[in-house]
């Protein structure tokens, strides 16, 4: 069975180093010093000024949004994961979606300003599948209506824009290192910021206002992570070379079929950008072309994902608005298994599988 992705792990000896170290301070949690040295070595590693680790990357969206104590309606992308969305219900916003753009899959900068109204507090954009927004005309639109930006980069680890980290950009971003994205800490998510203060405001509400032992300023919630989450981080940190390049490789293999394929895959909209690789999305002329390539799939124990299905302006609990070309891409849109332990021969099946589906339609 091969499944759209398997969490890389690390020589196991690597990871049980760690846990003697934690074993012998019995420092669980609460702001340890590997949680400490994760955060250090991350942000060296982005070149940032700050960053703080904290238990999953919906939690590091929900805090970016009550740290910028927003209101109101929040600008966003129907096209992304739930947790996109659903984060700005939670924090009791209204989510008001921006179609998006055909060729990068991101929010439509160009649409943006008409949804604009008196009640816009913000933009939560995302870089789906590790390709960068328009983060130039994003920032102009929110300089000129006075509007916060933050950027969901949950598939941006290695992402870089003008030869530095897309991590820069917006009020805030956040990121997942969620079992199944590319570099992980089996749970977990960072919050990045280049303000101090929003930096300091959300560290303190990541660990439920505390500012001292018995003094609180301002509600906050549990985002901490764990001594344990963070010996995986740092040991996985150790071979993010080796994880980069083979995505890339694997990549590769992928597009000499793909060229082949009647599909199409999302491309970065401006110049400058260096990919991740982070995922193998196809999209197809059809749905039906879709599901039939995926049955195939399926036949031969493959499971790839509709990721992302269905739109999110099509969620029971937001307001109906149409977004045509998400609602569209959508339901013609497949992410191929893509995983580091992948051989290129695994890939040669899944291409020859899927060009096989296509010939015999
Ligand atoms: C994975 C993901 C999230 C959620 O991250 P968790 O760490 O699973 O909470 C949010 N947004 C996007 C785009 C994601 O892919």
């Amino acid at each position: 069975m091969i499944n759209v992705t398997k969490p890389y792990l690390p020589p196991k000896e690597e990871y049980t180093q760690f846990i003697d170290e934690i074993w012998n301070r019995c420092w669980l949690t609460n702001n340890g010093p590997l949680v400490n040295e994760l955060e250090v070595v991350l942000k060296d590693y982005f070149q940032l000024n700050h960053l703080l680790f904290v238990s999953n990357g919906t939690i590091a969206i929900q805090l970016a949004i009550k740290a910028l104590d927003l209101k109101g309606e929040i600008i966003t992308t129907p096209f992304s994961y739930i947790a996109t969305t659903s984060s700005i219900v939670w924090e009791n916003c209204k989510p008001v979606f921006v179609d998006i753009d055909q060729k990068s899959l991101n929010i439509n900068a160009d649409l943006i300003e008409s949804a604009i109204t008196k009640k816009t507090s913000a933009i939560l954009a995302t870089h789906v599948f590790g390709i960068p927004c328009d983060v130039n005309k994003i920032e102009s639109i929110a300089q000129k209506h006075g509007l916060k930006v933050i950027y969901d980069a949950a598939h941006c680890f290695g992402t870089k824009f003008n030869g530095k980290s897309i991590l820069e950009y917006g009020d805030v971003s956040t990121m997942s290192f969620h079992a199944t994205k590319l570099f992980h800490t089996v749970e977990g998510g960072a919050i990045i910021s280049n303000s101090p203060d929003l930096i300091f405001k959300m560290a303190k509400m990541r660990n439920f206002g505390h500012d001292g032992p018995a003094k609180f300023s301002g509600v906050g919630v549990n985002g901490k992570n764990s001594e344990f989450h963070a010996a995986m981080g740092l040991v996985n940190f150790r071979h993010i070379d080796e994880i980069l390049e083979t995505r890339k490789r694997h990549f590769f293999q992928y597009s000499k079929w793909i060229k082949k394929m009647d599909v199409e895959m999302p491309q970065p909209i401006m110049e400058g950008v260096e990919w991740n690789y982070a995922y193998i999305p196809v999209i197809f002329p059809t749905e039906e072309k879709l599901l039939k390539a995926e049955k195939a799939l399926h036949d031969h124990y493959i499971y790839p994902r509709r990721y992302f299905y269905p739109s999110l302006n099509k969620l029971e609990y937001v307001d109906e608005q149409p977004c045509l070309i998400s609602e569209s891409i959508s339901k013609r849109i497949l992410c191929l298994p893509i995983f580091h332990e992948m051989s290129d021969s695994t890939i040669d099946l899944i291409a020859r599988v899927l060009l096989r589906a296509q010939n015999y339609e």
